[in-house]
């Protein structure tokens, strides 16, 4: 059976390896020109808020060198190294256009012309496109304006005025790497939050998805809210509005991961970064909040997030395997459509990094029930 994964990030590697480990013929079609580009991209400070344990890939644990929260260095050597060793190659500048259901499987579009298989594996991320907001009067603000996931490092805004605008991880992060380098920093968070520490008792937070396991989510988010107060305080002590969902329920029910602390609360307790509500316009330099306050800044880091659709890639099948909001409502599992699958989809309390592990496994063991069948059927045929 001929399996084709499209992307060479983490999920991608994880399906490839696993396929391969079941005995499968493997080909990994990535558009960019090396394993794992998005690790490339990512600002430098980042530190993962999963542990080292909780953020391997099947059957290959991250070296014992790598610090309990890897860096983002770790983890790309990480993912180069776990591609040579399970002979990993994958085919680079190579992008999917789409896939086509066909009377023998599948056929795959790509920037070479067209494969068939039998399987295939989407891995292209949940990060698909920067979401970028378009606030009345930004278009003529004469700044700079750029997307998280353009950010490196604070060395370009020396001396500036900078407005980080969203406050997930990444916005909480490069509010962080600002403040730290003296640069004068807004940080506008729109809506109720729920904030984490990074460990909870030496736990990591990410881990406290466990829980889940013995609790419904709301009671697991109400064992553990005194204990989050009491390390870091209330929302509202921020200058922010505290969500009326637990952090479990809001990565379960929403999709969204909550803000795990690695230093922004300290930086916004000490007045370095200025908290403010929404956006309602910008006039010129200045921005006006939704409470009415105006500042002025510079620039404008836009840490809004990602947006997928997958429906232009799956003209035949988008129906049948895709929710309205284009995510597929299947991952990690059969699909209903024979031998297509998604790899990391849904976002999970207990970080992405594993839930492409246990998903990547899922598959394999799937595909290769499939295999079989498929031999014994030829047999009986035969
Ligand atoms: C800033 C940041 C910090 C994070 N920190 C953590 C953390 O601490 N712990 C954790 O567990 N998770 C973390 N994550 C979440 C998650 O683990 C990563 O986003 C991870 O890279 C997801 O892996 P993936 O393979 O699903 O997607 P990606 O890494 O995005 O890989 C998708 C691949 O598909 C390729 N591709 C896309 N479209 C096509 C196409 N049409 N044709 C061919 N190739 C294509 C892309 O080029 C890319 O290589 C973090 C995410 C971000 C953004």
């Amino acid at each position: 059976m001929r399996s084709i994964i499209i992307g060479a990030g983490p999920a991608g590697l994880a399906a490839a390896a696993c396929l391969k480990r079941a005995g499968l013929a493997v080909e990994i079609f990535e558009r960019s020109d090396r394993i794992g580009p998005a690790w490339h991209r990512h600002y430098d400070r980042l530190v993962l808020h999963t542990s080292r344990g909780r953020s391997a890939l099947p059957f290959r644990p991250m070296p014992s060198r790598v610090p309990k929260y890897p860096s983002r260095q770790d983890v790309i050597d990480y993912l180069e190294d776990y591609a040579d060793a399970f002979g990993l190659a994958p085919r680079f500048g190579c992008a999917v256009a789409s896939v086509h259901s066909t009377a023998e499987g599948w056929r795959v579009r790509h920037a070479e012309g067209d494969t068939q298989a039998e399987v295939v594996v989407f891995a292209t991320g949940l990060n698909g496109h920067a979401r970028r907001p378009d606030w009345p009067g930004l278009a003529a603000f004469p700044g700079q304006v750029l997307h998280s996931s353009d950010y490196r490092d604070a060395a370009a805004f020396a001396g500036q005025r900078v407005l980080v605008v969203g406050f997930g991880n990444s916005g909480a992060d490069i509010a962080t790497d600002l403040a730290e380098a003296a640069v004068d920093t807004g940080l506008s968070v729109r809506g109720p939050v729920n904030l984490l520490p990074k460990e909870i008792l030496g736990i990591p937070a990410t881990s406290l998805g466990l829980l889940r396991k013995l609790f419904p989510p709301a009671v697991a988010d109400r064992l553990t809210a005194p204990v989050v107060r009491a390390l870091i305080g209330r929302p509202d002590a921020y200058g922010m509005v505290a969500s009326d969902k637990g952090p479990m329920r809001q990565v379960l029910e929403d999709g969204k991961i909550p803000m795990i602390d690695a230093g922004a609360l300290a930086q916004i307790k000490a007045g370095r970064v200025a908290v403010y509500p929404g956006i309602a316009r910008i006039e010129g330099r200045t921005v006006v909040f939704a409470d009415g306050r105006r500042a002025d800044f510079d620039a404008v880091v836009t840490a809004t997030g990602y947006g997928l659709d997958l429906k232009q890639m799956l003209p035949d099948a988008a129906g049948d395997v895709l929710d309205g909001s284009g995510r597929p409502r299947v991952s990690g599992g059969p699909t209903g459509r024979c031998g297509l699958y998604f790899c990391s989809y849904h976002v999970s309390p207990n970080g992405q990094l594993r839930q492409a592990a246990m998903e990547a496994q899922a598959i394999a063991a799937d595909v290769s029930r499939l295999a079989t069948a498929d031999q014994t059927a030829a047999r009986t045929a035969g």
